[in-house]
């Protein structure tokens, strides 16, 4: 069995990540969608939150699972028997960033490949902090969220604000 690890932040979960989901989650027999906690960051979803948006997100994909972890990557994917890391890669600013932590984490692990999707053109600008920037101008969220996320997306920023 071929299993895929796709880590992120996912605070929150962009249609874009989706968008590298659903494409990943066709080329291999289970992905793993994992949300890495960051201990220098402080997120507006907690973990669990996090969790379970994703996984209402990708309830119509069979083969896609959802976890969390706090760990060194190559660590994960070798206790789950992943053979390669999913990427999404946007327009400028991922390319160094990431080439540098493919080499580190092949080196932790040589088994492990990491492998770059390119994000789809309507989503190549797209991250999480772009769209509470946008939040927090009023904007029109549904090109770059979830459905059923926007609702607690808009609670959680109001409150932030208040
Ligand atoms: P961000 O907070 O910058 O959106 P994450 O840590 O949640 O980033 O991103 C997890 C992974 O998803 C990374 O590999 C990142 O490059 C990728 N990614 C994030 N947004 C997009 C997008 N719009 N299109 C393609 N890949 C993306």
């Amino acid at each position: 069995m071929r299993i895929a690890v796709y880590p992120g932040s996912f605070d929150p979960v962009t249609k874009g990540h989706l968008n590298i989901i659903e494409r990943a989650a066709k080329l291999f027999d289970k992905l793993i969608v994992c949300v890495m906690i960051n201990h220098e960051k402080k997120p507006l979803f907690t973990r669990l939150e996090r969790e379970d948006q994703l996984r209402r997100v990708t309830a119509h994909l069979s083969n896609v699972e959802i976890d969390s972890y706090d760990d060194l990557l190559a660590k994960y994917a070798q206790e789950h028997q992943c053979c390669t890391i999913i990427k999404g890669l946007r327009a400028g600013s991922d390319f160094e960033k990431e080439f540098q932590m493919a080499m580190i984490n092949r080196k932790l692990n040589p088994n492990l490949e990491s492998l770059f999707l390119t994000a789809e053109h309507q989503f190549m600008y797209l991250s999480s902090s772009t769209v509470k920037e946008l939040a927090y101008y009023g904007a029109e969220l549904e090109d770059f969220l979830p459905r059923e996320i926007i609702d607690e997306f808009m609670n959680r920023i109001r409150n932030k604000e208040a």
